[in-house]
Parts: structure tokens; C-alpha cells; sequence
């Protein structure tokens, strides 16, 4: 493959007709499948087990999307033996031909869009073009992935008379993934064929919440041609079979995109040598973020208003490149609240699954208790601008902004992972980067201006690993935009980019005197 050829999947055009028949079929053909049970692949059997959980539909809690096994410590260990046992042969497979697996992956995604799309909808309360985009980017990461693991193969050469030096990249051995709720397919996906094409054996433990469609990704590798063993899918409880695989001696690397407190637990308990244990483990985190916007006075305030509301309220502002702080500067701050606010209001709060839907519920009880308290927490510390009602039947959170927002109030520090956007005054364009930077997190940011000087110092001091110019903050594009952040944020590894794989990859050269 050559650098910079690499052609993203393409979203579907629901202005066609006959595409949104084709997704609105989708849907029924989905909501008739609800209910039925999933159950654990373990060395390539479908396997019973003693826990079940349900997976709902967060738009109308009455609905039950699935009804998915939950694997016990014992299985876990099971699955780590069969994925140990099954290591030697993946390891030797070529990289050609696992490539081609992968590919074989992305097209059966390809086919399978719309339905996929209609799961990811109601599983996960996103509305369907969202949806839909995510299911291109999980098709990308299997063909991205497949084209770099050729890419890698070919390795490096560094001779001198008398003597060749190859530098080659070997699998690191047993994978566990253990994947987030919020980009269900895509995450879930990219992760798990990252460590597959690289030739490792992998074990994916999906999110409880959207765990059915963790089962169809399952499905579709099979289908491929993964082999028994190479790959398994293995929901369960985190505190114990997700615990089980992070401790386990014979896993090798741990892929893990959640939140920030799972991960620095995973982290810490990974670095702990279990007896018999012959390796290190490596981490692959990718977590949460406090993302800002600066609009600054010279800014384009028609696009700067769209950029903020479609990156803090799309998906109900549950993506970790999220906008969840607004820094604006002092002339424009009163017009851009008011603008903010009106462009705000407009925003059709509903089920994921009506075409009119902008905002569409958030996970489960759980975030929506948790995003009422930091809401609660704002009206002590901040104006009020904005609390957009939520309707009944399902785990809705209003759009929601504060005003006069300070820069150490916990709404402007911490996390929320919800339809919760804060907006801060800034004095002059260093408040604004200060205010931009005083954060534990670095994953996206940006700016909206048109002053060439406030343009070059975001680039260059904005401390996210994505940074954007003049456009929304979220939706990062495979091969593209490599994603993902540092500080708190993670470890620095590029989703979609050409360093990814490496983390799943062990480096060897092998020197001979000729
Ligand atoms: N890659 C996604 C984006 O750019 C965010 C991923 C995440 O929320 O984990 O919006």
C-alpha cells in the first residue's frame, strides 16, 4: 500500500430514498431479533454460562436488545489457555494472509451496514447517521490495519559490508480487549483486529451495555475466518472475569479504551509480575478528556457556534473528544452565550431512532444519575443558561450549558461524559490557552479565529494530541486524523494512525556476519 492512498469507507447518503428505506427495513428487521440471548465464544464453541445480563434500549428502557452470558473467572482462564494454545499457529500464519482475514472482516461489515447500523442505533441510543459513520470507521480500521501490518512486514534492513542487520516485527502473544459502550462497532473493532492482524490471540471484553453488538463483531470474524482460539469473545463482569484477564500470566498486552479510573487501575495491575509470569505487560489506554474550544473575538461566530454545539451535544456529548468547556473571549463572550444558547434550544431530544433526533438518550441509569449530580454541582458554582427537558421513557438528559463558568470549578475540571457543556471568559488569548491547558487531561481541542498569531500558538501550545482548527472537535477520521491523548488521556497511542500497531508488536534483529 502506498502512504497517503488509503480510501475511508463512505457513509451513507440519507438524502436517497431509497437508503433510508433500506435503513428503516433495518430497523425492523432488528427490533423483530430483540431479546434473544448471546453467548460467550470459547475455543471456537458458543459456551453456556451461570450468569446472564441484559443489555437495554437506552431510548426505551422496556426494551431488552439482548440477553448476553456472562463469562465466570474459570472461563476466562479457559479462554486464555485456548488463546495461548492457538498462539503458535496465528504467530506463524503470514501477515499476508491475516491481512486478508481482517479485509475479509471490513467487507462482511460492508454488507452487513445497515443492519449493523440499526443495532449500534438501538443498542446504544445513537442516532443513525452516527451510527452509520461509526460502522464506516470500524470497516476502516480493518482495512487500514490489514494495509499496515503489510506495511510493517517488510520490516528494516540496515547492512554494512559483512555484515546484514534485519529488524523484523513479531506478535507479542495473548491480547485481552476490553472495549467501551460509547463507539460500540468501531472501538470494539479496531482494537481487537489491530491485535489480530499483528498476529497476537485476543480475547474481547465488550462494555456491558453494548455487549450485542460486541456478539455481531464476534460473528463476523468468525465468518471470516479467524480461527478457533485466535479470536474469543468474552463479556463478563469487569470486577471479576475483566479483572481475571488483566492479571493473568499469560496475557501479554492489554488494549483498553474507558474511563480514566478503570484505566489507572488497569494500568496499576498490569505492571504487578504474577508468579509465573515471564513478560511484562503492556497497555494500550486510551481515556477520557476535558476538551475545549477557544473561540476568540475575531472568530467566525456562525461557525464557531455549530462547531461547539455539534461537539458537545452530539451523542449527548458521550464521546471523550467531546467539548465540554467553551473558553471564550471577553467582547464576543455575551453574543456567543446568547447565540449558543438559541442554536442550543433547537436540538430535538428524543429516541435515537427518529429521523428528527439530534440528541438522543445517554447510556443507563447510572450516567444519568451521575450527570444530574454534576449538573446539580453547576448551579451551585455557575449560571444557569440553558436546561433543555428530558423526555420520559428512557435514560434522557437534557442539553445543558452553564455560564460564568471558573476555571477550577469541578464542571470545568471533571470529566462528565455528558450533554454538559461549560463556557469560561477569558481575559486575553494567554488566559485562554491557560485556561485551555489547566486541566489533568490532553486528548482534543481547538480554536475558532481568523488571527493568523492566535492560530500558530493553538497549534503549537495547545496540549491535546488532536488539535483542530476552525472546525468541530470530534469525529476523527481513520488514517486521517490519528486519535487519541496524553496526560491523564492515555498513553499516547494514535487510533488510526501509522504507530498504532507497533504497540501490538515485539521488535527483533536479527544480525548475521556474512
Ligand atoms: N475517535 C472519536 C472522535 O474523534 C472519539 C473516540 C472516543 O470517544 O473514545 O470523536
Amino acid at each position: 500500500p502506498n502512504p497517503g492512498t488509503f480510501a475511508n469507507a463512505i457513509d451513507t447518503d440519507y438524502s436517497r430514498s431509497e437508503l433510508r428505506d433500506r435503513s428503516v427495513r433495518a430497523l425492523e428487521k432488528v427490533r423483530a431479533q430483540l431479546g434473544k440471548t448471546y453467548q460467550p465464544l470459547i475455543a471456537g464453541e458458543y459456551v453456556t454460562t451461570e450468569t446472564t445480563k441484559n443489555s437495554l434500549d437506552p431510548s426505551d428502557t422496556s426494551a431488552v436488545i439482548g440477553i448476553v452470558g456472562q463469562i465466570s473467572v474459570a472461563q476466562a482462564d479457559r479462554a486464555v489457555a485456548a488463546a495461548k494454545a492457538a498462539f503458535p499457529q496465528w504467530r506463524r500464519t503470514p501477515a499476508r494472509e491475516r491481512a486478508a482475514i481482517i479485509r475479509k472482516a471490513g467487507d462482511l461489515m460492508e454488507v452487513r451496514r445497515a443492519e449493523l447500523t440499526a443495532w449500534v442505533c438501538l443498542e446504544a441510543g445513537k442516532i443513525l447517521p452516527q451510527a452509520d459513520a461509526e460502522v464506516s470507521e470500524a470497516i476502516d480500521f480493518c482495512r487500514y490495519y490489514a494495509d499496515e501490518m503489510e506495511r510493517l512486514n517488510a520490516g528494516h534492513q540496515f547492512d554494512i559490508a559483512g555484515e546484514t542487520n534485519r529488524l523484523h516485527y513479531q506478535p507479542c502473544g495473548v491480547a485481552a480487549v476490553i472495549s467501551p459502550w460509547n463507539f460500540p462497532i468501531a472501538i470494539a473493532t479496531g482494537m481487537t483486529v489491530a491485535a489480530l492482524v499483528a498476529g497476537n490471540c485476543t480475547l474481547l471484553k465488550p462494555a456491558a451495555p453494548t455487549a450485542v453488538i460486541a456478539a455481531k463483531i464476534a460473528e463476523i470474524l468468525v465468518e471470516a475466518g479467524v480461527p478457533p482460539g485466535v479470536f474469543q469473545f468474552v463479556p463478563g463482569r469487569g470486577a471479576t472475569a475483566g479483572d481475571r484477564l488483566v492479571q493473568h500470566p499469560d496475557v501479554h498486552l492489554i488494549a483498553f479504551t474507558g474511563s480514566r479510573e478503570v484505566g489507572c487501575e488497569i494500568y496499576a495491575k498490569a505492571a504487578r509480575v504474577q508468579p509465573g509470569q515471564r513478560h511484562l505487560k503492556r497497555v494500550i489506554a486510551e481515556m477520557g478528556g476535558k476538551n475545549a474550544l477557544i473561540v476568540d473575538e475575531g472568530a467566525d461566530l456562525d461557525q464557531a457556534v455549530a462547531g461547539v454545539v455539534t461537539s458537545a451535544f452530539g451523542y449527548s456529548g458521550q464521546k471523550c473528544s467531546a467539548c465540554s468547556r467553551a473558553i471564550v473571549m471577553a467582547p464576543v463572550y455575551d453574543t456567543f452565550c446568547e447565540r449558543l444558547v438559541e442554536a442550543t434550544r433547537s436540538l430535538a431530544v428524543g429516541r435515537a431512532d427518529l429521523p428528527g433526533t439530534a440528541v438522543g438518550p445517554v447510556i443507563d441509569a447510572a450516567a444519568r444519575d451521575r450527570i444530574r449530580d454534576y449538573i446539580a454541582k453547576g448551579k451551585q458554582a455557575a449560571t444557569l443558561a440553558l436546561e433543555m427537558t428530558a423526555p420520559a421513557g428512557g435514560y434522557y438528559v437534557g442539553p445543558t450549558i452553564f455560564t460564568d463558568v471558573a476555571p477550577d470549578a469541578t464542571i470545568a475540571q471533571e470529566e462528565i461524559f455528558g450533554p454538559v457543556l461549560a463556557v469560561l471568559r477569558a481575559a486575553d488569548f494567554d488566559d485562554a490557552l491557560a485556561i485551555a491547558n489547566g486541566t489533568d487531561y490532553a486528548l482534543a481541542g481547538g480554536i475558532y479565529s481568523r488571527t493568523p498569531d492566535h492560530l500558530k500558538r493553538a497549534a503549537e501550545e495547545l496540549e491535546v494530541g488532536n488539535c483542530y482548527i476552525n472546525r468541530g472537535i470530534t469525529g476523527a477520521i481513520v488514517s486521517r486524523q490519528p486519535f487519541g491523548g496524553f496526560k491523564m488521556s492515555g498513553m499516547g497511542s494514535k487510533a488510526g494512525g501509522p504507530d498504532y500497531l507497533l504497540q501490538f508488536l515485539e521488535p527483533r534483529v536479527v544480525t548475521e556476519n556474512i
